[in-house]
């Protein structure tokens, strides 16, 4: 099979180019590098089965070769960058994802959509259900990604009904693992670069918030049963396990060995108290959970910061 990636030096897209050439599968991976990484893609630059582009989707382009199957994971996914790229977002989950709809369309290609938890916002449901429409603040500074990404899933339903595209959308939950950035902003890269260098960690609010840590190969083996199902609506892709933020800092001191302190911070404007998934629907539509526990996960990363911040 020929699979079209972007986003592919991202975080999620590389591990997900990566999985699928183990598979023996052609890949075109796109980036535009916004916040995607060289790195990322470096070690499959020879591979025989990988060609990379160069590419802005919010921009016209025409994919000269025949792909069966457009794995969208072009956007950034950082609270850091709501702001600063918020026009760069919200370009990128409309045009961007209109863009590749039309091609999807154009080589009757199945269309996969990273889509996200945020579409829930701050939850009155918990766990959080793909029946459930989200209590997001329409002009808060998370909403040029979360608004973008229930755009990015109108459009694609919309694909669906009009000209009967085969579509599918996966919403993620908190994802992390090696190749996350340094500087990235989120929880995890946040507390693993401070403890590995004995700073404080910094707990935004009291840390009583919750969020549910799924490894990032877990979620790419979702998305890859995802895009072999026939499942057109969405499907909740994360770790049922629910963690408040003190108990991720603790965790982080304890496996690092750290010597850092705690530093509360005020809490980000519309920041979610809770976050957990109902994965029931992928585990009986898609046969998936993850495997990966907490501590085995959170260790991979952190060997993994310790290699990139040598
Ligand atoms: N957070 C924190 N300290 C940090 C970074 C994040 O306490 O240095 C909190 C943040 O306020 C949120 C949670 O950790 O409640 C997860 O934040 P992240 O930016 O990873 O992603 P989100 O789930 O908010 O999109």
């Amino acid at each position: 099979m020929r699979y079209l990636v972007t986003g592919a030096a991202g975080f999620i897209g590389s591990h997900l180019v990566e999985r699928l050439l183990l598979d023996g599968h052609d890949v075109v991976g796109v980036d535009n590098f916004l916040t995607g990484q060289t790195r990322n893609v470096l070690p499959w630059r020879d591979h025989p089965h990988f060609q990379f582009i160069e590419q802005d989707v919010t921009q016209p382009w025409r994919l000269e070769q025949p792909v069966d199957v457009i794995f969208n994971f072009a956007c950034p996914a950082s609270p850091i960058d709501f702001h600063s790229k918020a026009m760069e977002i919200l370009q990128v989950c409309s045009i961007g994802v209109l863009n590749l709809l039309a091609m999807a369309k154009e080589q009757r290609a199945i269309y996969v959509q990273a889509s996200t938890s945020e579409c829930y916002g701050d939850p009155e449901v918990h766990p959080q259900v793909e029946s459930y429409w989200g209590r997001v603040n329409p002009i808060g500074e998370r909403s040029p990604y979360d608004e973008g990404k229930r755009f990015a899933e109108a459009a694609v339903m919309a694909h669906h009904r009009l000209y009967g595209l085969e579509v599918r959308i996966g919403r993620i939950f908190n994802t992390y693992g090696p190749r996350m950035r340094v500087g990235d902003g989120r929880v995890l890269p946040n507390f693993i670069e401070q403890a590995l260098s004995n700073r404080p960690l910094t707990i935004y609010g009291e840390g009583q918030q919750t969020r549910s840590f799924c490894y990032v190969t877990d979620l790419v083996d979702g998305f890859i049963r995802l895009s072999r199902s026939k499942e057109i609506k969405p499907i909740n892709l994360g770790n049922p396990q629910e963690m408040n933020i003190r108990e991720v800092a603790q965790l982080i001191i304890e496996l690092i060995g750290s010597r850092s302190t705690i530093a509360y911070q005020p809490l980000p404007a519309d920041d979610p108290q809770l976050r957990q998934p109902d994965i029931q629907r992928a585990r009986t539509l898609l046969g998936w959970e993850p495997h990966t526990t907490v501590p085995d996960g959170f260790q991979r990363t952190i060997d993994y910061f310790r290699t990139i911040l040598k």
